[in-house]
């Protein structure tokens, strides 16, 4: 292993190593982002608020109309009980039954509404509680499958620090100072391939000569324009 395919093999750990740390950074954005989640849940409780309230309606407009029959009972027994017979009194009660059957009909019209109301609230409450329920799976689905990626990753990570402890053995502190520094100047390809005799990095065509000093492996031989390792693979 020469001096360069030492450094080589660091960098391939590095770029993986900070590939696994930022997909694990990734994951950790969607599982903590449960806005979708949030947002059914609120949109069923809103639902099922609005069903229980139209509910509450139907009941109030229900005991009205039952009220209302009850007073047109009360007022025909009146009428029809043979107890009053002055003629004028009687056209005042007929009057007046007449206008608690009027009053009634606006009660039952009423109770009608809020029965469609509530069952529309009802059928809301179901949808949502249905997309909640899809939500959920949904969510708990994609989490899941998450989480054994990241338990995958961090296995994977652990053994790359291992393997990148190990590398760091083969190789002498001047080496690993200026590869560090490299990686802070031009990014994370510190040492760059040799490709049909150009620098991969930044195209650069290397003499014959610098080729064979790459491939002789005793020294580090630098990229004449952007500075970089070149190693020859
Ligand atoms: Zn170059």
């Amino acid at each position: 292993m020469s001096r360069a395919s030492n450094l080589y093999r660091l960098q391939d750990l590095d770029l993986t190593i900070s590939q696994y740390q930022s997909r694990l950074s990734e994951i950790e954005t969607i599982l903590s982002d449960t806005e979708i989640l949030t947002r059914a849940k609120i949109i069923f409780a809103e639902a099922k608020a609005k069903y229980q309230a139209s509910q509450k309606h139907v009941r109030s407009a229900e005991r009205l109309v039952q009220t209302q029959r009850n007073k047109i009972e009360k007022s025909e027994r009146t009428l029809y009980g043979g107890v009053v017979n002055n003629p004028k009194e009687l056209q005042d009660l007929q009057k007046e039954a007449a206008s608690l059957k009027r009053y009634l009909s606006t009660l039952e019209d009423r109770l009608l509404d809020a029965m469609v109301t509530s069952e529309e609230a009802e059928l809301q409450q179901q949808a949502s509680a249905k997309e909640l329920d899809r939500v959920t799976t949904q969510v708990t689905s994609k989490h899941n499958n998450l989480n054994a990626e990241q338990q995958s990753l961090q296995v994977d990570l652990q053994r790359l620090e291992t393997e990148r402890e190990a590398a760091l053995v083969s190789i002498n502190p001047d080496d690993l100072n200026l590869y560090q520094n490299l990686r802070q100047r031009v990014g994370n390809i510190a040492i760059s391939l040799i490709q049909d005799g150009s620098c991969s990095a930044c195209g650069l065509a290397q003499a014959d000569s610098v080729q064979q000093a790459i491939r002789s492996g005793t020294e580090l031989v630098r990229c004449g324009q952007c500075g970089r390792i070149l190693y020859a693979g």
